[in-house]
Protein backbone atom coordinates (compact mmCIF):
# COMPACT_ATOMS: atom_id res chain seq x y z
CA UNK A 1 0.00 0.00 0.00
CA UNK A 2 0.94 3.40 -1.16
CA UNK A 3 2.09 5.64 1.61
CA UNK A 4 -0.28 8.73 1.89
CA UNK A 5 -2.09 8.60 -1.55
CA UNK A 6 -4.60 11.41 -2.79
CA UNK A 7 -6.61 8.39 -4.05
CA UNK A 8 -8.37 8.12 -6.88
CA UNK A 9 -11.80 6.79 -6.68
CA UNK A 10 -14.50 6.72 -9.26
CA UNK A 11 -17.65 7.89 -7.69
CA UNK A 12 -20.74 7.18 -9.06
CA UNK A 13 -22.84 10.30 -9.60
CA UNK A 14 -25.51 9.73 -7.50
CA UNK A 15 -23.02 9.00 -4.55
CA UNK A 16 -23.60 11.13 -1.49
CA UNK A 17 -20.90 12.94 -0.04
CA UNK A 18 -20.58 10.92 2.51
CA UNK A 19 -19.55 8.27 0.00
CA UNK A 20 -16.56 10.62 -0.97
CA UNK A 21 -14.80 10.11 1.80
CA UNK A 22 -11.42 8.89 0.90
CA UNK A 23 -9.77 5.42 1.14
CA UNK A 24 -7.40 6.53 3.45
CA UNK A 25 -3.34 5.88 3.96
CA UNK A 26 -1.46 3.51 5.08
CA UNK A 27 -3.25 0.90 7.36
CA UNK A 28 -0.29 -0.29 9.02
CA UNK A 29 -1.61 -2.76 11.77
CA UNK A 30 -3.82 -4.47 8.78
CA UNK A 31 -1.16 -4.43 6.41
CA UNK A 32 -1.59 -8.23 5.54
CA UNK A 33 2.13 -8.06 4.06
CA UNK A 34 3.61 -6.83 7.45
CA UNK A 35 6.42 -9.41 8.26
CA UNK A 36 5.07 -11.01 11.53
CA UNK A 37 7.02 -11.84 14.39
CA UNK A 38 7.84 -15.68 14.63
CA UNK A 39 5.32 -17.08 16.95
CA UNK A 40 4.93 -17.05 20.46
CA UNK A 41 2.54 -16.56 23.04
CA UNK A 42 1.69 -13.21 22.75
CA UNK A 43 3.43 -12.55 19.65
CA UNK A 44 1.03 -13.48 16.83
CA UNK A 45 -2.12 -11.63 16.79
CA UNK A 46 -5.01 -13.70 16.21
CA UNK A 47 -7.98 -12.56 13.97
CA UNK A 48 -9.86 -11.26 16.61
CA UNK A 49 -6.68 -9.37 18.26
CA UNK A 50 -6.34 -8.24 14.87
CA UNK A 51 -9.85 -6.49 14.80
CA UNK A 52 -9.20 -4.99 17.88
CA UNK A 53 -5.89 -3.79 16.84
CA UNK A 54 -7.83 -1.83 13.93
CA UNK A 55 -5.80 1.18 13.58
CA UNK A 56 -8.00 4.97 13.32
CA UNK A 57 -7.49 4.81 9.39
CA UNK A 58 -9.70 3.86 6.57
CA UNK A 59 -10.62 1.15 4.43
CA UNK A 60 -12.72 1.73 1.19
CA UNK A 61 -16.18 1.51 1.62
CA UNK A 62 -17.73 -1.23 -0.76
CA UNK A 63 -19.91 1.40 -2.02
CA UNK A 64 -17.14 2.97 -3.75
CA UNK A 65 -16.07 1.07 -6.41
CA UNK A 66 -13.84 1.64 -9.39
CA UNK A 67 -15.85 1.10 -12.25
CA UNK A 68 -15.64 2.05 -16.52
CA UNK A 69 -18.00 5.06 -17.74
CA UNK A 70 -18.29 6.78 -14.12
CA UNK A 71 -17.21 10.86 -13.02
CA UNK A 72 -13.53 10.40 -11.48
CA UNK A 73 -12.88 12.61 -8.26
CA UNK A 74 -9.47 13.07 -6.72
CA UNK A 75 -10.13 13.02 -3.01
CA UNK A 76 -7.53 13.96 -0.27
CA UNK A 77 -6.83 11.68 2.14
CA UNK A 78 -7.43 11.83 5.88
CA UNK A 79 -10.52 13.25 6.04
CA UNK A 80 -12.58 10.28 7.85
CA UNK A 81 -12.20 7.32 9.62
CA UNK A 82 -14.06 4.18 9.57
CA UNK A 83 -14.90 2.95 13.15
CA UNK A 84 -13.66 -0.87 13.19
CA UNK A 85 -16.39 -1.86 15.74
CA UNK A 86 -19.39 -0.57 14.09
CA UNK A 87 -18.77 0.98 11.13
CA UNK A 88 -19.89 4.36 11.80
CA UNK A 89 -17.83 6.64 9.48
CA UNK A 90 -16.57 9.34 11.48
CA UNK A 91 -15.35 12.98 9.96
CA UNK A 92 -11.45 12.83 11.55
CA UNK A 93 -11.36 16.10 13.50
CA UNK A 94 -14.71 14.85 15.55
CA UNK A 95 -12.51 11.78 16.62
CA UNK A 96 -9.69 13.90 17.33
CA UNK A 97 -11.33 16.08 19.50
CA UNK A 98 -13.16 13.20 21.37
CA UNK A 99 -9.51 11.90 21.81
CA UNK A 100 -10.17 8.92 19.37
CA UNK A 101 -12.80 7.31 20.67
CA UNK A 102 -15.87 6.23 18.16
CA UNK A 103 -18.67 8.88 19.31
CA UNK A 104 -21.15 6.00 18.30
CA UNK A 105 -20.26 3.04 19.82
CA UNK A 106 -17.28 3.81 22.35
CA UNK A 107 -14.73 1.83 20.56
CA UNK A 108 -11.50 3.57 21.63
CA UNK A 109 -9.10 3.38 19.10
CA UNK A 110 -5.35 3.09 19.53
CA UNK A 111 -3.13 5.98 19.87
CA UNK A 112 0.52 6.82 19.63
CA UNK A 113 2.76 7.55 22.51
CA UNK A 114 3.26 11.40 21.58
CA UNK A 115 -0.82 11.31 21.50
CA UNK A 116 -1.11 9.82 24.79
CA UNK A 117 0.85 11.97 26.60
CA UNK A 118 -0.75 15.04 25.21
CA UNK A 119 -3.84 13.56 26.83
CA UNK A 120 -2.50 12.85 30.23
CA UNK A 121 -0.42 15.10 31.13
CA UNK A 122 0.07 19.02 31.56
CA UNK A 123 0.21 20.87 28.57
CA UNK A 124 4.32 20.81 27.17
CA UNK A 125 5.59 19.37 30.41
CA UNK A 126 6.96 16.47 29.21
CA UNK A 127 10.48 15.92 29.33
CA UNK A 128 12.16 12.49 28.05
CA UNK A 129 14.94 10.75 29.90
CA UNK A 130 16.68 8.01 28.38
CA UNK A 131 16.35 9.39 25.21
CA UNK A 132 19.94 7.88 23.46
CA UNK A 133 19.40 4.55 23.86
CA UNK A 134 19.44 2.75 20.47
CA UNK A 135 18.49 -0.92 19.72
CA UNK A 136 21.20 -3.31 18.01
CA UNK A 137 20.61 -6.46 16.40
CA UNK A 138 22.08 -8.56 18.47
CA UNK A 139 20.71 -11.98 17.31
CA UNK A 140 21.40 -10.63 13.28
CA UNK A 141 17.73 -11.70 13.02
CA UNK A 142 16.45 -11.77 8.77
CA UNK A 143 12.71 -12.81 9.27
CA UNK A 144 10.91 -11.53 5.93
CA UNK A 145 12.94 -8.71 6.96
CA UNK A 146 15.95 -7.93 8.99
CA UNK A 147 15.33 -6.37 12.07
CA UNK A 148 17.04 -3.60 11.81
CA UNK A 149 14.62 -2.62 8.48
CA UNK A 150 11.84 -3.56 10.59
CA UNK A 151 13.37 -0.75 13.54
CA UNK A 152 14.05 1.67 10.76
CA UNK A 153 10.66 1.35 8.56
CA UNK A 154 8.89 1.64 12.05
CA UNK A 155 10.52 4.94 13.60
CA UNK A 156 10.10 6.08 10.20
CA UNK A 157 6.13 5.31 10.71
CA UNK A 158 5.80 6.86 13.90
CA UNK A 159 8.53 9.64 14.52
CA UNK A 160 9.44 7.64 17.52
CA UNK A 161 12.91 6.42 18.23
CA UNK A 162 11.68 2.86 20.24
CA UNK A 163 8.56 1.47 20.75
CA UNK A 164 8.06 3.61 24.40
CA UNK A 165 8.89 6.86 25.47
CA UNK A 166 9.57 7.25 29.26
CA UNK A 167 10.27 10.75 31.26
CA UNK A 168 8.87 13.23 33.55
CA UNK A 169 6.08 15.74 33.38
CA UNK A 170 3.26 16.83 35.53
CA UNK A 171 -0.14 16.05 35.35
CA UNK A 172 -2.53 18.53 37.25
CA UNK A 173 0.31 19.91 38.41
CA UNK A 174 1.74 17.34 40.32
CA UNK A 175 5.07 15.96 38.99
CA UNK A 176 5.38 12.20 38.26
CA UNK A 177 7.50 9.80 35.87
CA UNK A 178 5.87 8.59 33.13
CA UNK A 179 6.18 5.74 30.14
CA UNK A 180 4.22 5.42 27.24
CA UNK A 181 4.96 1.80 24.63
CA UNK A 182 3.33 2.33 21.77
CA UNK A 183 1.77 -0.80 19.60
CA UNK A 184 2.49 1.00 16.33
CA UNK A 185 6.53 0.08 16.85
CA UNK A 186 6.99 -3.50 16.67
CA UNK A 187 3.61 -3.85 17.84
CA UNK A 188 4.89 -2.18 21.46
CA UNK A 189 6.85 -5.29 21.64
CA UNK A 190 9.56 -4.55 24.84
CA UNK A 191 13.34 -5.71 23.51
CA UNK A 192 16.30 -4.28 25.54
CA UNK A 193 16.05 -0.62 24.76
CA UNK A 194 12.21 -0.94 25.87
CA UNK A 195 13.62 -2.93 29.09
CA UNK A 196 15.81 -0.22 29.57
CA UNK A 197 13.79 2.66 29.37
CA UNK A 198 11.31 1.18 31.76
CA UNK A 199 13.97 0.43 33.94
CA UNK A 200 15.25 3.56 33.87
CA UNK A 201 12.33 5.42 34.23
CA UNK A 202 11.48 3.19 37.31
CA UNK A 203 14.74 4.11 39.01
CA UNK A 204 14.48 8.13 37.88
CA UNK A 205 11.11 7.69 39.98
CA UNK A 206 13.26 6.49 43.19
CA UNK A 207 15.86 8.77 42.53
CA UNK A 208 13.37 11.48 42.33
CA UNK A 209 10.79 10.09 44.72
CA UNK A 210 7.90 10.59 42.50
CA UNK A 211 4.84 8.57 41.82
CA UNK A 212 5.59 6.00 38.93
CA UNK A 213 2.30 5.73 35.80
CA UNK A 214 3.36 3.54 32.46
CA UNK A 215 0.50 3.38 30.21
CA UNK A 216 0.85 -0.19 28.39
CA UNK A 217 -0.14 -0.71 24.68
CA UNK A 218 1.99 -3.66 23.71
CA UNK A 219 0.71 -6.54 21.52
CA UNK A 220 3.97 -7.92 21.14
CA UNK A 221 4.70 -8.92 24.50
CA UNK A 222 8.67 -9.71 24.43
CA UNK A 223 10.39 -8.45 21.64
CA UNK A 224 11.04 -12.53 19.55
CA UNK A 225 14.05 -10.41 17.44
CA UNK A 226 16.02 -10.35 20.46
CA UNK A 227 15.37 -13.83 21.60
CA UNK A 228 16.17 -14.54 25.41
CA UNK A 229 17.76 -10.79 25.53
CA UNK A 230 14.29 -9.62 25.94
CA UNK A 231 13.38 -11.98 28.15
CA UNK A 232 15.23 -10.98 30.45
CA UNK A 233 13.96 -7.32 30.22
CA UNK A 234 10.70 -8.75 31.99
CA UNK A 235 12.90 -9.61 35.60
CA UNK A 236 14.87 -6.64 35.36
CA UNK A 237 12.21 -4.09 35.13
CA UNK A 238 9.96 -6.40 37.68
CA UNK A 239 13.04 -5.99 40.37
CA UNK A 240 13.33 -2.18 39.45
CA UNK A 241 9.32 -2.07 40.66
CA UNK A 242 10.01 -4.08 43.42
CA UNK A 243 12.68 -1.40 44.42
CA UNK A 244 10.21 0.91 44.28
CA UNK A 245 7.78 -0.77 46.03
CA UNK A 246 10.27 -0.96 48.47
CA UNK A 247 10.96 3.20 48.70
CA UNK A 248 7.51 3.39 49.02
CA UNK A 249 6.45 4.85 46.17
CA UNK A 250 2.66 4.29 44.10
CA UNK A 251 3.48 2.59 40.65
CA UNK A 252 0.09 2.85 38.82
CA UNK A 253 -0.11 0.73 35.52
CA UNK A 254 -2.76 1.66 32.82
CA UNK A 255 -3.24 -1.04 30.06
CA UNK A 256 -4.71 0.08 26.73
CA UNK A 257 -5.45 -1.97 23.83
CA UNK A 258 -3.96 -4.54 23.12
CA UNK A 259 -1.39 -5.30 26.17
CA UNK A 260 -0.14 -8.95 26.17
CA UNK A 261 2.77 -11.08 26.94
CA UNK A 262 6.06 -10.53 28.16
CA UNK A 263 4.53 -7.08 29.08
CA UNK A 264 1.59 -8.09 30.74
CA UNK A 265 3.79 -10.59 32.02
CA UNK A 266 5.93 -8.25 33.92
CA UNK A 267 5.98 -4.57 34.89
CA UNK A 268 2.42 -3.93 33.03
CA UNK A 269 0.76 -6.11 36.05
CA UNK A 270 2.67 -5.61 38.81
CA UNK A 271 0.77 -1.80 39.25
CA UNK A 272 -0.27 -0.99 42.99
CA UNK A 273 -3.67 0.51 40.69
CA UNK A 274 -4.24 -1.00 37.63
CA UNK A 275 -6.62 0.27 35.22
CA UNK A 276 -7.28 -0.18 31.75
CA UNK A 277 -9.27 1.18 29.16
CA UNK A 278 -13.11 -0.36 28.07
CA UNK A 279 -12.82 -3.45 25.52
CA UNK A 280 -8.93 -3.21 25.72
CA UNK A 281 -7.27 -7.09 24.53
CA UNK A 282 -5.08 -7.89 27.84
CA UNK A 283 -3.85 -11.43 28.57
CA UNK A 284 -0.96 -13.62 27.98
CA UNK A 285 -1.17 -16.06 25.00
CA UNK A 286 -3.70 -14.92 22.46
CA UNK A 287 -6.39 -16.66 22.58
CA UNK A 288 -6.21 -18.74 19.26
CA UNK A 289 -2.82 -20.37 20.99
CA UNK A 290 -4.75 -21.17 24.62
CA UNK A 291 -7.67 -22.40 22.34
CA UNK A 292 -5.66 -24.68 20.18
CA UNK A 293 -3.45 -25.40 23.67
CA UNK A 294 -6.82 -26.34 26.02
CA UNK A 295 -9.07 -27.43 23.07
CA UNK A 296 -11.96 -25.69 24.58
CA UNK A 297 -13.93 -22.90 23.37
CA UNK A 298 -13.19 -19.56 25.30
CA UNK A 299 -15.95 -17.38 26.57
CA UNK A 300 -16.90 -14.75 23.89
CA UNK A 301 -15.21 -11.76 26.17
CA UNK A 302 -12.58 -13.53 26.98
CA UNK A 303 -9.00 -11.35 27.55
CA UNK A 304 -11.39 -8.35 27.56
CA UNK A 305 -10.84 -5.46 30.40
CA UNK A 306 -13.96 -5.98 31.92
CA UNK A 307 -13.82 -9.92 32.18
CA UNK A 308 -10.58 -9.51 33.76
CA UNK A 309 -12.24 -6.49 35.62
CA UNK A 310 -14.90 -9.09 36.72
CA UNK A 311 -12.47 -11.93 37.88
CA UNK A 312 -10.06 -9.58 39.78
CA UNK A 313 -7.34 -9.22 37.69
CA UNK A 314 -7.44 -5.41 37.00
CA UNK A 315 -9.11 -2.29 39.08
CA UNK A 316 -11.09 -0.46 37.11
CA UNK A 317 -11.92 0.00 33.42
CA UNK A 318 -11.74 4.14 32.77
CA UNK A 319 -13.14 5.80 29.59
CA UNK A 320 -10.31 7.24 28.07
CA UNK A 321 -11.74 10.92 28.76
CA UNK A 322 -11.85 10.07 32.50
CA UNK A 323 -8.08 8.90 32.19
CA UNK A 324 -6.57 12.01 33.28
CA UNK A 325 -8.73 12.95 36.17
CA UNK A 326 -8.58 9.30 37.77
CA UNK A 327 -5.08 9.28 37.51
CA UNK A 328 -5.07 12.64 39.55
CA UNK A 329 -7.25 11.45 41.99
CA UNK A 330 -5.51 8.18 42.81
CA UNK A 331 -1.90 10.50 42.78
CA UNK A 332 -3.74 12.13 45.18
CA UNK A 333 -4.95 9.35 47.44
CA UNK A 334 -1.62 7.39 47.15
CA UNK A 335 0.62 9.98 47.78
ZN1 LIG B 1 -17.84 2.83 16.49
Amino acid sequence: MKENPDTELVIPTNQSAIELMTASTEQPSQNPHKPKPPVQPGNVPSPAQEKMLGAPALSQPNSVKKSAGRRKKSIPAGLWTKCSECGSVIFNKDLIDNLNVCPKCDYHFIIGAQERLRQVLDEKSFTEIARSLKSKDPLGFHGVKSYLDKLSQDQKKTGLEEACLVGHGTLNSVKVALGVTDSRFIMGSMGSVVGEKITRLIEYAIEKKLPLIIVSGSGGGARMYEGALSLMQMAKTSAALARLDRAGLPFISVLTNPTMGGVMASFAALGDVIIAEPKALIGFAGPRVIEQTIRQKLPKDFQTSEFLLEHGLIDMVVERQDLKSLLARLLKYLS
